[in-house]
């Protein structure tokens, strides 16, 4: 069996790099708008550790690296989906 590469992806929070799948991915897509792990369009990467969560500029961040305007709705929706992830630790 070959073992495949990790796609490799950086947060725009702590600016290190990890394995795709270990990261939320935010995806302003084309049709649907803010997406959380699906979509296709723009797409910002955020690791799952309470520091980059809880970025009081993540919103700020992902506007930029989006090239959109966040509703103030999505931090909701964004906390919501943090909330899934209580229990990856570190
Ligand atoms: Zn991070």
């Amino acid at each position: 069996m070959i073992q495949q590469a990790p796609v490799m992806r950086i947060c725009i929070s702590c600016k290190k790099t990890f394995d795709r799948k270990n990261l939320l991915k935010i995806t302003k897509d084309h049709k649907q708008g803010i997406m959380f792990q699906k979509g296709m369009g723009r797409s910002a990467y955020i690791c799952k550790t309470k520091k980059c969560f809880s970025d009081s500029k993540i919103k700020k961040k992902l506007q930029k690296a989006l090239k959109t305007s966040l509703k103030p709705q999505f931090i909701d929706i964004f906390e919501q989906e943090i909330a899934s992830y209580n229990d990856y630790s570190n």
